[in-house]
């Protein structure tokens, strides 16, 4: 009798990835991707932040290139009604659309009367109320933005007011606030610092803060990433966080513990749950990838 292997190709996943799932490659021919966020209507769309450039992929439809110039998008996300939201290194500002990404509104440009640095990544809270990180990668990176000056004394995380449009510094003491989720119910904001990125000694963890309404508390260290750094976020229905690294989908428990990896074989900047299959999207250098899951994302 032939012995039947039940290995699972994720150890340690078997929960929250079916045991058919392979990764698979969708798309090529980016340049450092970013930003994925699924349509309703099955497509992704992804930044190709140095090509200037938000691609699209649809099952049929294949890949295109869905905006150029793009002003140099980076993060992507989408709120319960279906609007789009992206940061824009180019623009200094956080944008909104409202028609599926035909046309963009700047809804965040300056705090305190300057200029953003270079918002890199969004979350759209159950309020309505939209928090994005804003390091200075599109300024001191040539090939992601315009430059120009940092007028911010810092990098910090911001909260944008639904009702206001008041934009209020929410999380300062982080040295380069990146990729951003939240917990399903909502209580806790997890928040990626890649400071390694410039600097060796530099951070590569992921941070959790108490969040009540509008009041961020204390934040204590969740999990510190390796190899690479913790670029883009995503929190799953059950509150398990999947993180960007330099070799895979590293995924955490709700209490810190790493369950497992889904190996991915270039560098990854982002990820997404789609909303209409059970597809995890992954956006890594020079590809977009998928893997099936067993579970849903978190809506924000
Ligand atoms: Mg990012």
């Amino acid at each position: 009798m032939t012995p039947v292997t039940t290995e699972h190709p994720f150890p340690g996943l078997e929960a929250l990835i079916p045991a058919h799932a392979r990764l698979e490659h969708l798309a090529a021919g980016g340049t450092w991707t970013e930003g994925p966020v699924c349509q309703d209507d099955g497509s992704v769309l992804w930044s190709d932040i140095p090509g200037n450039r938000v691609l699209s992929w649809h099952p049929e439809r294949g890949q295109a290139v869905f905006l150029h110039p793009a002003h140099f998008h980076n993060g992507h996300t989408r709120d319960a009604s279906g609007a789009l939201y992206a940061c824009s290194h180019g623009e200094r500002a956080v944008l909104k659309s409202t028609d599926q990404g035909q046309s963009w509104q700047a809804i965040a440009t300056h705090h305190e009367g300057r200029r953003l640095n270079s918002p890199n990544d969004i979350i759209v809270a159950p309020d309505g109320a939209v928090w994005f990180t804003d390091p200075p990668y599109g300024l001191i990176q040539p090939h992601e933005g315009y430059g120009g000056e940092q007028e911010q004394p810092g990098c910090f995380m911001y909260r944008l007011d639904p009702s206001t449009g008041e934009v209020t510094a929410k999380i300062t003491d982080m040295i380069r606030p990146n990729g951003l989720a939240l917990s399903p119910d909502a209580r806790t904001l997890y928040v990626t610092d890649t400071s390694r990125s410039h600097d060796p000694e530099g951070h590569h963890h992921i941070r959790a803060y108490p969040l009540a309404g509008d009041t961020v508390g204390a934040g204590r260290s969740f999990a510190v990433v390796d190899p690479g750094l913790p670029d883009g976020i995503r929190v799953d229905e059950y509150g398990n966080v999947w993180s960007s690294s330099g070799g895979g989908v590293q995924v955490y428990a709700p209490d810190g513990r790493r369950l497992g990896v889904v190996p991915v074989p270039e560098v990854i900047g982002n990820l997404t749950f789609s909303h209409t299959e059970a597809y995890l999207y992954i956006a890594a250098t020079t590809s977009l990838y998928r893997v099936a899951v067993s579970v849903k994302g978190n809506a924000f």
